[in-house]
């Protein structure tokens, strides 16, 4: 699950790292008051979305006047920003954060991911962060550095220190830097973070480190142990389909094909996927309904499946391992009726009954293929999409 800048910051001055003093506003009215407020005659306010390359699409602005963060209020609020990150529909900006402006002497990067070849924390930092940290990666990655982090001895600071000359750090800000890597650490381990990124960190005016940017992501398996983060989660950023399917706990993303797939198990799942690109089709999503295949989940896979106007047939490709066939068959059926499916459905059913649950779907007075070969049946499948 992402988080907005303005709660990543939030959790970040919870960590005691530095960050500006801001307000976030959901309407803009609230502009005027947030900047006087704030104080200061200057201040950058930031359109929050769950995407990077807002800067460099017009979503983050240096103002002099509260009036000018009324405007960009005005401006952006109930929009969508598209930047390089997002699809061209963009995403909905619904909060701006607003904060006092920092001059900036010079600005870094450095983020944290897991590592699960090497079972660590790896920090990624550069002396050349900002707005064009992927050309850096691209045309001169020498200028990055990847530091794993001994979790067993974080009182360790050699790692601190190796990220810190990387980033040209001088001694005062050094020092400043070493706590500053264990706190971020503290944040990961302890919200359960997978990845999280200031870019750019920057030095300022003063010669300080701070932090002007922060993309926070959290496993999502671990939210039933994370209830204030959960509480942060905003739906209006997600594919709709895609949060649909979360709150039935239906493990769906959405594809760019138009062949839709309805699979128990991940695994399965990605190899039916396979199949469809073997016979040069392409799956419009990837889609686990999960061990148990009831009648009703079924039913609203189904649902969320027919949403997408792309999708031009169905492949069901279901085993019966624990459940069995003759009952996800009759699950498929009553879906089917209840949905009433425009486009043709192909259902593959193997495993624990497979004959059984063929002949209910031969006997239901509904138009599919059931094919029980998978090859054949992805093969059917892409054939109806063209
Ligand atoms: P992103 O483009 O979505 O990553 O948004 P950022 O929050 O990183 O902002 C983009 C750029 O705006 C930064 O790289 C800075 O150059 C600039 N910026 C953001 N906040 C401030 C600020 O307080 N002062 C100044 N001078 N520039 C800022
Ligand atoms: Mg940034």
């Amino acid at each position: 699950m992402n988080l907005h800048e303005y709660q990543g910051k939030f959790l970040f001055a919870q960590y005691n790292l530095p960050v500006s003093k801001g307000k976030v506003i959901f309407n803009a009215s609230d502009a005027e008051d947030a900047c006087n407020e704030i104080g200061g005659s200057k201040w950058v306010v930031k359109a929050q979305v769950h995407a990077g390359g807002r800067g460099k699409a017009g979503g983050v602005e240096l103002i002099d006047s509260a009036e000018l963060a009324t405007k960009f209020a005005e401006k952006w609020l109930g929009k969508r920003l598209v930047t390089y990150q997002t699809d061209e529909n963009g995403q909905l900006v619904n909060s701006i954060l607003i904060e006092e402006c920092t001059d900036i002497s010079k600005e870094l990067y450095l983020s944290a991911v897991i590592d699960r070849d090497s079972q660590k924390i790896v920090f990624i930092g550069s002396s050349e962060g900002g707005v064009n940290i992927e050309d850096v990666a691209k045309n001169s990655p020498e200028k990055i550095i990847y530091q794993g982090i001994d979790l067993d001895n974080l009182n360790n600071q050699e790692d601190a220190i190796s990220i810190a000359k990387v980033l040209r750090l001088d001694d005062v800000q050094t020092k400043q830097f070493i706590p500053m890597i264990e706190n971020l650490l503290r944040l990961f381990v302890e919200k359960d973070l997978c990845l999280l990124e200031i870019n750019p960190l920057v030095i300022n005016k003063n010669g300080d480190l701070h932090c002007l940017d922060a993309k926070i992501n959290i496993d999502s398996n671990a939210l039933y142990r994370q209830p204030d983060l959960q509480e942060m989660y905003d739906e209006t950023q997600e594919d709709p389909q895609e949060a649909e399917a979360a709150k039935s706990d239906l493990s769906y993303v959405s594809l760019d094909g138009n062949i839709g797939c309805m699979v128990n198990g991940a695994g399965l799942a990605m190899g039916t996927m396979d199949t469809i690109k073997f016979f040069g089709g392409n799956p419009a999503n990837f889609l686990d309904v999960g061990g148990t295949a009831t009648q009703e989940r079924v039913t609203k896979a189904f649902k969320i499946i027919l949403k997408d106007p792309e999708v031009k047939v169905v492949l069901v490709n279901i085993f019966g391992g624990i459940v069995r066939c003759d009952l996800i068959a009759e699950g498929v059926v009553a879906a089917i009726k209840e949905v009433d499916i425009k486009i043709p459905v192909v259902v593959r059913l193997e495993g624990n009954n497979a004959d059984l649950g063929a002949n209910i779907l031969s006997e239901a007075n509904i138009s599919i293929h059931s094919i029980n070969d998978l090859e054949e049946a992805a093969n059917k499948a892409v054939e109806l999409a063209k």
